[in-house]
């Protein structure tokens, strides 16, 4: 069986390039010359349509409600072999691993994978020359200035592989929806997922002010993940660079310790790679145990899984979610410099 595609956020867009400006005939006025020579000015060039990549981006959401854009026309020349200004470029932010393909003919027209890369996928018309530019030793007065190229037009899709950078991980119950529901700022609209009506629930999880990253409640990760039946495993594999997984004990376990080992080996069958990846070991659900079961608890799994860093946390009573949110983001910063 070959791997199936990762998520995919997709949008089709109408685009349409500015116009080049006209170039124009015009004379050149002097005191005593009935008509100067010529000095028409050539047309700005239209707008192009970019796509720039910006790392802060995770979904296609801002262009989804856009479903036609257009670049400016660029102006016509004028006299005084004055140049026409250039149209104002629409330039695009999009997120990284964002493909570009022509939706008529299905070819495919680029991707952007770095952060501020940019990627000309309509150009604006060319500027028309304006008479100034005709003149030649046999014509010193050429009547004519060319007209502005056309403006271009496509329809593009573009489609984004969603990659996580926080997978959660835990049995059923173990709180991972609330949590994200609690977290979360936005939930991006996912394509359905081409083999199963299982879908990830992903969410964007803001940080501070102007930062965010995403996190995936994979449902059913874990049932039968190891013999190939759940997909939130194969999901958790398309999971790049920066990546977590949160691994979701509840508090109220029968036998937290075993719960962990369990959802460790279960990861550990089906793809021994997973665990490379950092885990951070969140106890939910805290509220449920007063202080005193909570501390013991904390130190009998500190003392069974020594290496395992842990927080404690409450998604209905708001306990340690900032300090979790805090960790994640230190992680998912250390784990970038790693990578540059
Ligand atoms: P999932 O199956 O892992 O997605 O778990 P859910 O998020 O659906 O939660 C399972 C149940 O636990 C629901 O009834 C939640 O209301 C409850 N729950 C989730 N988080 C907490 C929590 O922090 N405290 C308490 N007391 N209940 C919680
Ligand atoms: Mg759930």
């Amino acid at each position: 069986m070959s791997a199936p595609s990762p998520f995919v956020d997709h949008v089709q867009i109408y685009f349409t390039s500015g116009k080049g400006g006209d170039g124009i005939v015009a004379w050149r006025r002097e005191k005593h010359v009935p008509r100067g020579g010529p000095d028409g000015g050539d047309g700005g060039r239209g707008g192009h349509i970019i796509l720039e990549g910006d790392k802060q981006l995770w979904t296609l959401l801002d262009l989804r409600y856009r479903k036609f854009i257009k670049a400016e026309a660029g102006k016509n020349g004028e006299g005084g072999k004055r140049t026409g200004r250039e149209g104002k470029d629409e330039v695009l932010k999009v997120p990284l691993g964002t493909t570009v393909t022509n939706a008529e003919t299905g070819e495919f027209m680029g991707e952007i994978t770095e952060h501020g890369q940019r990627l000309t996928i309509l150009a604006g018309g060319f500027g028309g020359r304006g008479n100034w530019n005709f003149r030649t030793a046999s014509n010193q007065v050429p009547e004519h200035a060319t007209p502005g190229g056309y403006a271009q037009e496509l329809v593009a899709i573009l489609e984004l592989k969603v990659l996580a950078d926080v997978g959660l991980v835990g049995f059923p119950n173990a709180g991972k929806s609330t949590l994200l529901s609690v977290l979360s700022a936005a939930k991006p609209k996912i394509a359905d997922y081409p083999f199963t009506t299982l879908v990830p629930n992903l969410g964007i999880v803001k940080y501070r002010d102007f930062k965010s990253y995403v996190m995936a409640d994979i449902p059913g990760i874990i049932e039968g993940a190891s013999e190939g039946r759940g997909l939130g495993i194969t999901f958790l594999r398309h999971i790049e660079r920066n990546s977590i997984l949160l691994v979701m004990v509840a508090a109220d376990s029968p036998d937290p310790i075993a719960e962990y080992k369990t959802l460790i080996h279960e990861m550990e069958a089906y793809s021994p790679e997973l665990l490379d990846k950092k885990m951070l070991l969140a106890i939910t659900k805290c509220d449920l145990l007063d202080s005193k079961a909570m501390k013991a608890l904390e130190k009998k799994i500190k003392k069974s899984l020594p290496k395992q860093e842990m927080v404690t946390i409450s998604s209905v009573a708001n306990v340690g979610l900032e300090q979790l949110n805090d960790r994640i983001w230190e992680i998912l910063q250390a784990t970038e410099e790693d990578w540059e």
